[in-house]
């Protein structure tokens, strides 16, 4: 293919890359962003491997036919809930490519030839690339492991820990500088040690991340993918990658920062491995005051009867019991009997950023009775039933009250506000950031045990009744 052709190839790609961005940021334009996306990837994937000096096309094609089967069955089997740890590990391998084409572009005889200004652009770019790309590859792994539960969640923190994380810091860039001077491929020893010390700050900089933080962790493993994705980019000279990257890792960005307003947390102490993220106050919890009592289905959907405007806040339970079609179908129904029902969505609720709303618009649920956290509070007071399914954290009120809790000062829906609230999970164990809920204990607060899918049918048999 010729130079120009694939240059224009590569510009047509990057708009798709763009209005894809665009369409992403509302349910109703999501689809046609994903085809933009889809559309884009092809016509790049073409335009590269068709390009002037790529050679092997048999084994080009014959790893991307594998690679797309694994990855087809890996995306339909793959459950809604699990859906953050596949992205961290897709995150790992972007990680692992930039690692890999560093060490690949370092050893190629071709780039040895290049003098001056231009053979210390090369090592730069080789050697940040290796970096980027090694703390993403560990890190990805980690909070992969973290959100499978294969890895406890809490935040792995020890004093001196920063202090450690700055001297490797530092004798990294002694590597890099020591490593810039060596002629031919004399360097690679300190590219292997570099690559060691970065593969370690990527595991301690996620271990030092508790649970309740790792949203953002997701989000920001993908902004590190986008980064090294663009150093490849500049490593190949390709124009594409470097933009590709440069979208994804301002857009992961954009959305980390969005994520942290949404938790009150500070996104520099976030990315820099749970810096400050100890509580506000060093101490034991508040002690809970207060007894838990339940009720059955029965007394629940009498409570519904009753009720004039009812708010839903789904959570992490919702996805794993698959809930959301008898909720909507729960709902369809009291809004027939003329009550106002509507959803409170937390920016954190689930497992992955918006995974309520993809759940909900699943069940074709419309989208002007789903409402945000700061819509939804104020109305709080006036609302007769709150129904909580399978949520936990995002309705703590610890995280408003005490000090000494690992997710005090995270924005939550203040339900007991309400006049009942309805509790619906399995058990009294706690939410994904391992803190007891004060919520259960309250005077107005009912827990209703069982599995969501399982409950929210039995109360519609007997709203139907
Ligand atoms: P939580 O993890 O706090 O609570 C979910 C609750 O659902 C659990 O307490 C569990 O209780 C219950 N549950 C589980 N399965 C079922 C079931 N089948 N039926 C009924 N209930 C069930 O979830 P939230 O959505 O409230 O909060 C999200 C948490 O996850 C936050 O801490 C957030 O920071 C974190 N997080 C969010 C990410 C995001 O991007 N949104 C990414 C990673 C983490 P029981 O076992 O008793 O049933």
């Amino acid at each position: 293919m010729a130079i120009g052709i694939q240059t224009a190839a590569y510009l047509f790609a990057s708009i798709l890359f763009i209005l894809s961005l665009g369409g992403l940021s509302s349910q109703e334009s999501a689809k046609r962003g994903v085809f933009y996306g889809i559309t884009g990837m092809a016509i790049a994937i073409l335009a590269t491997i068709m390009g002037q000096h790529v050679h092997g096309h048999v084994y080009i094609i014959s790893a991307i036919t594998i690679a797309s089967v694994i990855g087809i069955l890996l995306a339909r089997k793959v459950e809604m809930t699990s859906m953050p740890q596949l992205v961290a590990i897709l995150h790992s391998f972007v990680g692992l490519a930039a690692v890999l084409v560093g060490f690949g572009s370092y050893l190629d005889p071709h780039t040895h030839t290049l003098q001056g200004a231009a053979h210390n652009i090369h090592l730069t770019e080789v050697y940040i690339g290796i970096f980027i790309g090694s703390v993403t590859f560990t890190g990805s792994i980690i909070a992969w492991g973290k959100l499978e539960g294969k890895i406890r969640s809490k935040a792995l923190l020890y004093t001196g820990r920063h202090a450690v994380n700055l001297i490797l810091l530092l004798i990294t860039i002694v590597l890099g500088v020591l490593f810039a001077q060596q002629e031919g491929t004399d360097g690679l020893l300190y590219l292997i040690i570099m690559t060691a010390i970065a593969c370690f700050i990527g595991v301690m900089l996620v271990m030092a991340i508790g649970g309740g933080d790792m949203p953002v962790v997701v989000s920001m493993l993908n902004s590190y993918s986008g980064w090294a994705a663009s150093a490849a980019g500049f490593m190949l000279g390709n124009d594409l990658l470097i933009v590709t990257g440069a979208l994804v890792g301002s857009s992961g960005a954009i959305l980390s920062i969005h994520m942290c307003h949404a938790m009150n947390r500070s996104f520099i102490s976030v990315i820099l491995g749970g810096f400050g993220n100890a509580p506000a106050v060093k101490g034991e919890a508040k002690t809970i005051e207060g007894e838990v009592t339940s009720l059955n289905h029965e007394e629940v959907a009498a409570l519904l009867k009753e009720a004039k405007s009812v708010v839903i806040v789904p959570g992490y339970g919702m996805a794993v019991a698959k809930a959301q079609y008898p909720i909507y179908e729960m709902v369809q129904t009291l809004r027939k009997a003329g009550k106002n029902v509507r959803f409170a969505i937390h920016p954190v609720a689930g497992r992955l950023p918006g995974h309520m709303n993809v759940l909900l618009a699943e069940a074709n649920v419309p989208y002007d009775i789903v409402l945000e956290m700061d819509e939804i509070n104020e109305d709080m007071p006036d609302t007769d039933v709150v129904m909580v399914i399978g949520a936990n954290d995002v309705v703590n009120p610890s995280a408003l009250d005490d000090p000494a809790s690992s997710i005090y000062g995270m924005p939550v829906i203040q339900v007991w506000k309400a006049e009942k609230v309805i509790i619906m999970k399995r058990s009294m164990s706690a939410g994904y950031s391992g803190e007891d809920n004060p919520l259960f204990y309250k005077p107005n607060s009912e827990m209703l045990y069982g599995d969501a899918k399982d409950s929210v049918e039995k109360i519609l048999g007997f709203l139907k009744a």
